[in-house]
Formats: C-alpha cells, structure tokens, sequence
C-alpha cells in the first residue's frame, strides 16, 4: 500500500477523517508523540494497528477524545477523583484508566476490563478526532520495539507501507508518552511516568503509588499492571549503557572503557553543552537541569545513534525527578535495564 503524507491543512484533516472513519489507519500528532490512529469503536479498524506495528495482542491502547463528554460512554462510570484529575491536566499529556463500557472492543483494551482514556491538548490532534467523528484508539506510531517517533519523517520511515496516511504536524513539544494513571485499584498508581509529574497528581489524588516497573525491572513471574511495561522498548540497534555519575567520573569511565576496546564504534549520549569535553562521538539529548528539553529530544537521539551506526553507546544519567522520572524511564528500557556507577 502507498502511504500518503497529509499536511496539516483543513483539507488534509478533513482526508484523515474520511480515512479513519472508513476503518483504516492514519498515524497523527499529538503533544507528545505520534499516534497510529483507528476508529476506537470498531474492532475490525483497531486489529490492523497491531498488525502495522507488529505490537503484541495483549498490549491495550489508548483511546483519544476532543471532548469531555465523550469520556462518559467509554467507561463505566466516571469517579470524582478521575474528574478532578481531568478537571487539572486536561486536555494534556495525562492517560486515566477505568473500568470500561460494553462499547469498547476487546482488540483495545486487549481482553483488560478497563479502558485507558486521554484528552490531548494539541489542536492538529483534536481537529483530527472531530473529523474522524469517533474516539481513535492510538498507540505510539513505531514499529513494536523502536524509539516511539516525533516528528512525521520517524513515523513515515517506520510505518511507509503499512498504512494508509502519515498526517505531518510538525515536532512533538513533550517527545515522550502521556503519563498513565490508573483509578481502577483501591489506591491509584501510577504504570507509565511523562509529562505530567508524580507530585502534581499527588497534589489532586493525594495518594499515589508508583508501579514498580516504573523505575526497575518486572520481577521474573510478576504480572505486568500496565502489559506495555514488560515489553523491550524504545531500543536502537546500539547497545547502550547508563553511566551514573558526575561530568568527571563519566569521562574516566568511557577513557577505561575505550583501552578495553579501542575498535568498537562508541558514541556518547549526553548533555548539551558537553560535546567538547568528551572524547567521543556524542549524541546530545538536551540540558542536563531542563527535563523537558531531555524528553523532547530523547527519541530522536536514539534515532540518530543509529543513522550514525554506533555499536555502543555512554550515556550520561539524567536525575528522576520530575519530567526527569519518565526520561530515565525511557532510557532505562532502551539500555535494556543496564546502568552501572561510575566510581
Ligand atoms: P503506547 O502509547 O504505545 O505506549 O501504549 C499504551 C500504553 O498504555 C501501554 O504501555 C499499555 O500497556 C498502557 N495501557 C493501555 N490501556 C491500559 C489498560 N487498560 N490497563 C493498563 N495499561 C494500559
Ligand atoms: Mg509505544
């Protein structure tokens, strides 16, 4: 199939919208990263996406709406903690999950009895779900396993053949996934951290609990709360390894390192700033005391490791707090858990 670049015009949008509601797939924009799109209401629609991104069946999507009041249908019921929380961060890079309605495919919510809801913020996104005139499922638009895409040229280089259109609008301002919340436990727990931070909602929820595959590895054995945990995600071919540690034990490190094996293809992926100070090839993913620069470039410097084919890739720690907590959360999967401390 020929894979169509829409612009982000009111005739492009309204074409996207013809698609979806025809049942095919369109990948789209949204404030946080690229979406591939499907009609969220038909079962049918919502199977070709795990088929396009080679996604495993028991991983659910999210469901995107453009109004409020369309969040009533797709759940059972909607608590007063889940509508203080949209009252807060909506529309916005937050995903609340809740025991869903008989009107949610199966293929969504992967078999779950709760279905996971977000409101985007970016107008292109919500221009796009009313001209579809259906709440679109969406998971992030790249092939199952690589950095989700942020920018139009990502996603066509992932998904070129696989769907019908590619709606180009422009960078993604966050660059990482919403945040996932789930109201659907007796005490509300974060599974996924982004943009939206632990203390903001704590400051709506006032309780929180924090998955522990948030900022770990799942336990041999131990069921996933949110299936796309478990998964290897966000990897580039290189193999990357996060050195903890200050500008100088870093340096030290890749110097031992690099008279271990002086051949190998090593880059660095660090902090603006840093490039003349290391003696590498260096990737740089943003300022080292602004998270919200790292999570806007984090994807697209995974990317671009490996358009420069590095083997091996130092990557400079980032803090976890704040924004920061789902930027290490990203990294740490795509180095495949692997950190060590640099002494
Ligand atoms: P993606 O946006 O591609 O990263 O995929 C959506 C994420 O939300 C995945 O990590 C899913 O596991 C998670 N998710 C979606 N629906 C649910 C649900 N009902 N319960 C738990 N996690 C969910
Ligand atoms: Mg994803």
């Amino acid at each position: 199939m020929e894979t169509l670049l829409l612009q982000n015009t009111p005739q492009d949008i309204a074409r996207a919208g013809k698609i979806l509601r025809g049942g095919g797939l369109v990948a789209i924009p949204t404030e946080t990263v690229y979406g591939l799109a499907a009609n969220a209401l038909d079962g049918a629609a919502v199977a070709k996406i795990f088929i396009a991104k080679g996604r495993p069946q028991d991983n659910p999507l999210i469901v995107h709406i453009s109004h409020l009041s369309q969040w009533e249908r797709l759940v059972d019921h909607i608590p007063e903690n889940a509508m203080a929380l949209a009252r807060e961060f909506w529309p916005g890079p937050l995903t609340i999950i809740l025991p869903k309605s008989d009107l949610i495919p199966d293929e969504v919510s992967a078999g779950l009895a709760t279905v996971a809801v977000r409101f985007p913020s970016m107008r292109t996104t919500r221009r796009i779900i009313d001209a579809a005139g259906v709440p679109l499922a969406a998971p992030s638009a790249n092939l199952s396993g690589s950095p989700s895409p942020t920018c139009a040229r990502h996603t066509m280089d992932d998904m070129r053949g696989r769907i019908e259109a590619v709606l180009d609008g422009g960078e993604c301002n966050f660059g990482v996934e919403s945040t996932v919340v789930t109201l659907a436990t007796p005490v509300p727990r974060l599974l996924r951290p982004g943009a939206v931070t632990p203390e903001e909602l704590r400051e709506v929820l006032g309780e929180l609990t924090i998955d522990d595959a948030v900022l770990g590895k799942l336990k041999e054995g131990v069921k996933a709360a949110s299936p796309g945990m478990k998964y290897k995600h966000y990897s580039p071919k290189a193999e990357i390894t996060i050195v903890k540690g200050k500008l100088e034990q870093f340096l030290r490190f890749i110097a031992a390192e690099k008279e271990h094996a002086p051949d190998v293809k090593a880059f660095a992926l660090c902090f603006d700033g840093e490039e003349t100070a290391v003696p590498l090839p260096c990737v740089t993913y943003g300022r080292q005391d602004d998270p919200l620069t790292q999570s806007h470039r984090l994807f697209t410097a995974l990317r671009e490791l490996d358009e420069h084919g590095a083997a091996i890739v130092y990557a400079r720690c980032p803090s976890t707090e704040g924004v920061g907590m789902a930027v290490y959360n990203r990294l740490l999967r795509a180095a495949g858990f692997h950190v060590v401390l640099a002494e």
